[in-house]
């Protein structure tokens, strides 16, 4: 009988914390695209009598972000010193937290098709980054910008068993951390990237398999694709009757391939000892108090609460939690419509479509939430119809910033929905049509689309379609 295998997936996340400077020292916390070597300093270069100093900043983000992801706070924690030599890192060892980190055993909530699935977090602990090196045909260029930007490593336990949910507990963290501001984890700027613990075992076996680590994926897709080799890879060993070696293999995007770096380093290797220039951390309780009272409502709770109060479809809610700006954007413009279920959906089609036709984010957005929920508003009143506000109006507020009513009122668009102009012009397309109006007569109603048509025409689109179809309705009616 053939051998059915389960994968077992655990993820080392590191971000990028968002604070101002680096985390030891005062250099900038942003070296995108600046001139190599240009955003360093004794401290991150680690020239010899020099002192780090802790940024202040990066616990508290590192804190908040341990405190949404349901994470334990022990009141002291440490920075450990993890030595190796390698170009990229010019102090010879990395300031990170090893045995006491600032935080421990955490969970989140990731949805998949089967339902909501709890994901294990074992800790998130800081550490600093190391530089970067670009291999060139002539030589190892260093670039020291990176060295010393904060970083929180978030490690979770083994609990995924495909690359769907490693994926959506991915987006989840990147989700969560955004909402919080801890970090941007912009994966095109290097600021969130992972590691995967992958095994597999034979299913219904509660014994780990040889785990093999893969490093330093940089976005969701590869570390899908790296998870889909890997289990075929491993499966076809095993099958073959090979023993899986623990060791770390790195991931080509473009041969889609993982590729053998070392034989798996002990932590032993690393020598870790206490960092003796850094005292112990120690987080009070009643600064955790403050922090959590700061939290903003988190993305899972945000839709849940979208879908069962507003009645949002799973789908509308999605899109609207994605991003912390949007739901805040959408929340503010349904208190002012009163309509939250038409809100969603002219934020997520007409809104949302637009910017993204533009290329352009929420931030530039010209259109202000007020503004939305007046216009929606404004389509419930009746005072303007649905098709002229998504049409011409929205279109001329996306571009001015204008609120509807100015708009209407420049355009002379008010008018249109006035009766007794709507009348008029219905009237005289009536006698300007007599042949139509003719087959109307002899029973032939579906003509009535014509006069629409050609009231729409004329109205450039701006004639409420319900007055006017009633409107027609009559004074058809009264001609036979
Ligand atoms: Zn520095």
């Amino acid at each position: 009988m053939k051998t059915i295998y389960e994968v077992v997936i655990g993820l080392e996340i590191h971000a990028q914390m968002s604070t101002k400077t680096k985390m030891f020292c005062r250099c900038d916390n942003d070296s995108f695209n600046k001139e190599p070597n240009i955003n360093t300093c004794e401290i991150c270069m680690g020239f010899p009598g020099t002192l780090p100093c802790i940024n202040k900043e990066a616990v508290k983000k590192a804190v908040i972000a341990a405190l949404a992801l349901h994470c334990v706070i022990p009141e002291h924690s440490k920075f450990d010193r993890k030595n190796y030599f390698y170009p990229d890192l010019p102090k010879g060892f990395q300031i990170s937290q090893y045995d006491v980190p600032v935080s421990l055993k955490g969970w989140i909530e990731i949805e998949m098709k089967e339902g909501i699935k709890k994901i294990g977090i074992t800790r998130l602990h800081m550490e600093d980054d190391a530089g970067k090196l670009t291999h060139a045909p002539g030589g190892t260029l260093c670039d020291y910008n990176r060295s010393g930007t904060p970083l929180m490593e978030i490690v979770s336990e083994p609990d995924m068993h495909s690359s769907e949910e490693a994926v959506a507990y991915a987006k989840e963290i990147q989700k969560i951390l955004r909402y919080v501001g801890s970090s941007e984890c912009d994966m095109e700027k290097g600021m969130m990237r992972f590691d995967i613990n992958i095994s597999i075992r034979p299913k219904g076996i509660k014994e780990f398999g040889i785990k093999v680590e893969v490093k330093n994926l940089n976005s969701f897709r590869s570390l899908e694709r790296a998870i889909e080799y890997e289990i075929k890879r491993q499966t076809e060993a095993v099958e073959c009757g090979e023993r899986i070696i623990q060791e770390t293999r790195g991931w080509d995007d473009i041969k889609g391939v993982t590729e053998s770096q070392r034989t798996k380093e002990e932590a032993q290797d690393y020598r870790y000892f206490p960092e003796p220039d850094l005292p112990p951390l120690i987080q009070k309780n009643e600064e955790i108090e403050m922090y959590k009272k700061n939290i903003p409502e988190l993305p899972r709770a945000k839709k849940k609460r979208y879908e069962q109060e507003f009645k949002l479809s799973d789908e509308e809610a999605r899109i609207l939690t994605e991003e912390l700006d949007r739901a805040l954007f959408f929340e503010h413009a349904a208190t002012i419509s009163k309509d939250p279920k038409k809100t969603a959906q002219f934020m997520n089609s007409m809104l949302l479509g637009h910017l993204n036709e533009k290329h352009q984010s929420l931030g530039e957005c010209k259109i202000s939430p007020e503004n939305l929920g007046k216009l929606i508003l404004l389509i419930n009143n009746g005072k303007i119809s649905h098709n002229l506000a998504k049409g011409k109006i929205f279109t001329a507020m996306f571009e001015t910033g204008m609120s509807a009513e100015e708009i209407m009122e420049e355009k002379g668009l008010e008018e249109l929905s006035d009766k007794g102009a709507l009348e008029n012009l219905a009237k005289k397309i009536i006698a300007e049509n007599p042949k139509i109006v003719e087959q109307y007569k002899n029973g032939k109603t579906t003509v009535i689309g014509f006069f629409v048509g050609q009231m729409m025409q004329k109205t450039k689109g701006a004639a409420n379609p319900k007055m006017v179809q009633d409107i027609l309705k009559e004074l058809l009616g009264a001609e036979t």
